[in-house]
Formats: structure tokens, sequence, C-alpha cells
């Protein structure tokens, strides 16, 4: 059923009250094709869990929200699995669903918000682990030939925060069933931030992959602020990444400047660093601002607008410029 003129407050994490011109759901790749053929050349916005995207304004068009449900296993053998989930799952029930099983691969990305069918869409990745990782395929309705297509990992084009979808194929296709190969052996992964720290917190020498979710839980719950308390998307910016040359010259002037390895020639800075070091960490403007424990994240206190948020981060990636000479990108969808 197609509603008209529906508020979507409730189905984004920053909480902006912009309206759909048109709103439906759909639980199958079924009742898409019978939604999208009664609709053809209206614009069109597949909604997951809203967890990350910026409203500016009304959305013009059909907003299509993805409730295809449903986890069954595809293949299995002594060592892994291949489990199939379908699009409208949410991310963080799919991990511990995976986890209780013991399936490992997934507990470094445990409570990252949304759902499973957008974690592709930007290769989600949190704590050293990427879903590229341990993806195995994925299955997409085709808008224009109105056909399923799996795309393996390689067709996804998958980067940092990047894939095809959000590239050359975006608003192209409706990711339906998303498929992941996870291991019967507990592969722990626990170098990266502060899970070493965390587990010693908690007296535990050899985590389980269950422990290890538990502290990746605690270190999130720690740093990031909770959408249901406070409006935000998570992370705003990607972090930068730029030619050695530039981190050299940047260390003349800022010898603590964090950089991390990355493709060679190229380093990877740290977004919420430069943010904080130009004096933006905690600013805020009444109803909205950069948060004050991560410089990272812009935040909506009630009843802010999309849009001052957005100016906002113009008014960010301006000043990282001058001060820094580094062009921050958007992480965050901006409609
Ligand atoms: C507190 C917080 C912490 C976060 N931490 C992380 C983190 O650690 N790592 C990380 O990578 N991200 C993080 N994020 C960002 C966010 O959780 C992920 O990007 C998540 O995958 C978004 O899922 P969603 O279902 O909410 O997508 P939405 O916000 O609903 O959509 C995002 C984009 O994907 C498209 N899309 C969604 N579903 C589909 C589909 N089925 N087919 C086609 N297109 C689709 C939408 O059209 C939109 O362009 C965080 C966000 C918050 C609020």
């Amino acid at each position: 059923m197609i509603e008209k003129n529906i508020p979507l407050k409730a189905f984004n994490t920053f909480g902006f009250n912009e309206t759909a011109e048109e709103f439906a759901r759909f639980n199958s790749s079924e009742e898409l094709t019978e939604l999208l053929q009664h609709n053809k050349n209206k614009p069109l916005f597949i909604l997951g869990g809203g967890s990350n995207i910026l409203l500016t304004k009304k959305v013009e068009g059909l907003v299509l929200k993805n409730d295809i449900k449903g986890i069954k296993i595809i293949e299995e053998n002594n060592d892994f699995v291949i489990v199939e989930s379908g699009a409208g799952e949410i991310w963080h029930n799919f991990v511990l669903h995976c986890i209780k099983q013991n399936w490992s691969g997934l507990e470094n990305l445990s409570l990252i918000p949304g759902s499973v069918g957008a974690s592709p869409m930007q290769n989600i990745g949190a704590y050293g682990v990427e879903i590229k990782d341990v993806f195995a395929y994925l299955l997409a309705y085709n808008i224009a030939s109105e056909e399923i297509e799996k795309f393996d990992a390689e067709q996804c084009k998958f980067g940092y925060r990047e894939s095809i979808f959000k590239q050359s194929l975006k608003g192209k296709y409706v990711i339906c069933h998303v498929a992941f190969k996870l291991s019967k052996q507990a592969i722990k992964n626990t170098t990266y931030g502060a899970i070493e720290d965390e587990l010693n917190k908690l007296g535990i020498s050899n985590p389980s992959i269950q422990d290890i979710s538990k502290a990746v839980i605690a270190i999130r719950q720690s740093k990031l602020p909770d959408p249901a308390l406070i409006g935000n998307a998570g992370s705003f910016f990607k972090n930068p990444i730029v030619p050695e040359t530039i981190v050299d010259t940047l260390k003349e002037i800022y010898p603590d400047i964090p950089n991390y390895p990355n493709v060679t020639g190229m380093r990877k800075l740290a977004a919420g660093w430069l943010i904080e070091k130009a004096g933006w960490k905690g600013k805020s403007y009444g109803n909205y601002g950069v948060h004050k424990n991560q410089a990272l994240v812009l935040v909506n206190y009630g009843g802010s607008t999309g849009k001052e948020v957005f100016d906002l981060s113009s008014e960010i990636i301006r000043d990282i410029k001058t001060k820094f000479n580094i062009e921050l990108e958007r992480e965050v969808n901006i409609m």
C-alpha cells in the first residue's frame, strides 16, 4: 500500500522531520516488482534503517522501506558456512545470530546500526574488519530490467566506505539479499583499537567470538552517542586517504598527527583528529553541533534541520581545507 506525505522522523537516526511524498514497504522481491511497475519514472529512494542519511528537504517521489526478512544457510561444511540474509534484517541482530551459532567473521562489526541490505552499500567496517572480508555475494533487483542479478565481491568494487552501488550503479539496484562466508573456527581479530584493553579490563586472555563482540559493544557504547538519545548518523566524514608526501609536510607542523598505512604511497589520516585540532569538537549551535566526545559525529539535539547540519558540515570541510589543505568527504548520504 502506498501512503502519501508520511513523516520520516522515526525512519532516520538523525531524527529530522522531513516527509516522504509517497511511502511503502516491501517484504519480497515480488512485492518490490509490483510496487515499481505501478510507479515507473518516479524518483525512488530505498530506505533501510535510515542510519546513514541526512534529510535536508522533503523527499520527492516514492520512498520504499526494505522489510525483506529471513536468514538461511546456503552451504555448509566442517570449516565454513555461507549464510544468506534478507536485506531488511537488522544488522546487529544478524551479527548476534551468527555469533550464537559460533560462526566467526562479523563479531567486530557488532552494534553497527542499520539493515543487512545497506551493509554492502558502503562496505561497512569497524575495528579492523570490513564486510568485504567475509562477503560471499548479494542478490539485487535491477530496476531497469526488472531482473534479479547476483554480484560477487569483485563486481561490488568494494573500497573504504565505498562500493559500485554508491558510484556508477547508484540508484539502479535494490539489494534484496546478502550472503556471507563465515568460519566455524574463531578468527580472532583483537589487535585494532581498544579491543585488547577492553578484554584485559574484563580479565579475558583467550577470548571467544562472544567475548570480542561484548568488548566491541562496550567500546562503542562508551564512545558513540546513542541515536535513541541524541540524533546522529555515526561518522559524518570519511577518514581522508592522502599521499605520503602530504603527511610528511603536515608532520613538520604536527609531529603527533595520527596516520595509518594504506595502499602504496598513501596514508590514512584520522578525520576526527583534524576536526578536533581545528577546534570544532563540542561546538554547539543550540539544537545541533559537533559531539562533545567524538569530533567525527555531528548531532541533532532535537528540533534542528538537516539543512543546518549540512551547512555545518560544509563549514567544517572549508575550515579543514584552509588549515590542513585536506579535502574532507562526507560519509553520510545527503538527501
Ligand atoms: C551511531 C552510529 C554508528 C555507526 N557506526 C558505523 C561504523 O562503525 N561503521 C560503518 O561502516 N558505518 C557506521 N554507521 C553508519 C551506518 O550504520 C551504516 O552505513 C549502515 O550500513 C546504514 O544502514 P541503513 O540500513 O540504516 O541504511 P540507510 O541509512 O537506510 O541507507 C543508506 C544508503 O543505502 C541505500 N540503501 C539502503 N538499503 C538499500 C538496499 N537494500 N538496496 C539499495 N540501496 C539501499 C539508501 O538508499 C542510502 O543511500 C553508524 C551509524 C550510526 C548512527
